[in-house]
């Protein structure tokens, strides 16, 4: 015998309990990302071609992602730039510098291994006429697993067959070394089994580097250090004209470049993190440079703007 209409919704009134779950599982499991136009954006700084190419963002909720913040006022602040105050998105952008030369990424995305919300990387580097096989040098700017999974694919192959890989000594350092492991901070032990799965690939194409150094020309490193022990930011610097690869800097420029003091959950040392937001912001700002942040909203490039006690994100209109 089936029920009616009338006695399913008798059922489902009586019984809320019933319901509000399935409510909260729709939202811990988001849908596979609508799928937009081509997600790239391309522009010129001085010879060399830059192209931000999105990969995806990750949902999560609003509440434990600000350490040292009441939530209330992290959700003002979000209300503030309309963003939503129950969940929010953190988008992944990759940078691609094409010198004439040589193709470079900046990260690697998160190669569809981390969230069903990301993992669009691929497609919108064929859409940008970008072959994982002409790069020739990935620099990674940290270790956290959503800027080196994509550096493989599920089965361990390299995804950049031809690609070296740039990393900052004190960084590379670190999550090689099995004896930090416990000095770490628990939520970020899982990088030491990834940095050596992602890395394994590329084994003989491993390059360190001393955080200042040349990278490759035209591609400077800076100590950025906090986010992770060896976090380094570059400048991308071509006849006269520059742009600031940002990294994790900032996570949302509408919570962490406005209010520079908040601290997120991703801090491997969180004040030394916010000492280096303060000093790196303060310098993008006081001289204008173009900036590129992995999780700001797409282009992921602009400029940042001094505002009251903190900053804002002046998105980037270069075509
Ligand atoms: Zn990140």
């Amino acid at each position: 015998m089936f029920p009616t209409r009338r006695a399913a919704l008798v059922v489902a009134l009586a019984a809320p309990a019933l319901v509000r779950p399935a409510a909260a599982q729709t939202a811990a499991a988001p849908a596979p990302a609508i799928a937009q136009a081509p997600g790239w954006y391309r522009f010129r700084v001085g010879g060399f071609t830059v192209t931000t190419v999105f990969d995806g963002y990750n949902r999560r909720p609003v509440e434990g992602l600000v350490r040292n913040t009441p939530l209330p006022e992290v959700q003002a602040t979000l209300a503030e730039s309309f963003l939503p105050t129950a969940t929010y998105d953190g988008p992944y952008t990759v940078t691609f510098v094409d010198t004439g030369r040589l193709l470079i990424a900046f990260d690697a995305g998160t190669g569809g291994q981390l969230t069903p919300t990301a993992g669009l990387l691929a497609a919108n580097m064929a859409a940008a006429g970008l072959d994982p096989a002409r790069v020739g040098l990935v620099i990674v700017t940290h270790c956290h697993q959503d800027h080196i999974h994509g550096l493989t694919t599920r089965d361990g192959t390299a995804v950049f067959p031809n690609a070296e890989i740039a990393i900052a000594e004190p960084e590379f350092a670190w999550w090689t070394e099995a004896g930090n492991e416990t000095r770490s901070p628990e939520g970020q032990r899982g990088n030491f089994a990834n940095v050596t799965r992602r890395f394994a690939p590329y084994q003989g194409r491993i390059r360190r580097f001393a955080p200042g150094a040349e990278v490759s020309p035209g591609i400077q490193s800076l100590a950025a250090f906090g986010h992770t022990p060896g976090h380094c930011i570059f400048r991308v610097a071509d006849g006269g004209d520059q742009v600031m690869v940002l990294a994790d800097t900032t996570h949302r420029p509408e919570l962490f470049a406005r209010r520079p003091g908040m601290q997120s959950l991703f801090e491997f040392d969180a004040p030394a993190a916010e000492a280096t937001r303060r000093r790196v912001l303060d310098m993008v700002a006081t001289d204008r440079i173009r900036v590129i942040g992995y999780h700001f909203p797409f282009p992921a490039a602009g400029f940042i703007a001094r505002d009251g006690e903190g900053y804002r994100y002046v998105r980037a209109d270069w075509s």
